[in-house]
């Protein structure tokens, strides 16, 4: 008889802890499936400014990593050695402090909003 009560406690507790640990872990599952979606999303848009900036290193003729033309101006205006962001090791230059101010509160977001010429 003891040992059937000790043998239900057992159970018992075995079923409480499942159940606590399950009820514990319930949002988990959506939690981790909202990241990897959230982390895909970021990892596209990396790609994306990434490409961009390929492209925009391009434009004036040297691939080296900078982009030597303005990119708040749609590379119409020379950038400035000294008014320069870097980003995903990307050398980014500016024709003034405005344009680099303005660049700089959302690298990505400008990036994509960029309009890129195209090669004469
Ligand atoms: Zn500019």
């Amino acid at each position: 008889m003891i040992r059937r009560i000790a043998t239900l406690t057992v159970i018992a507790g075995c079923v409480w802890a499942f159940a606590g640990c399950e009820k514990k872990e319930e949002p988990k599952p959506a939690d981790a499936l909202q990241k990897a979606a959230a982390d895909a999303a970021n990892q596209a848009t990396d790609i994306a400014v990434i490409a961009l900036l390929e492209k925009a290193d391009a434009f004036d003729g040297k691939v080296d990593k900078t982009v030597s033309k303005c990119a708040k101006c749609n590379l119409g205006m020379e950038g400035k050695p000294d008014q320069v962001i870097v980003y995903s090791g990307y050398t980014i230059q500016f024709c003034s402090p405005g344009c680099k101010k303005e660049f700089e509160g959302d690298v990505k977001k400008a990036v994509m909003a960029m309009n890129i010429p195209a090669k004469k």
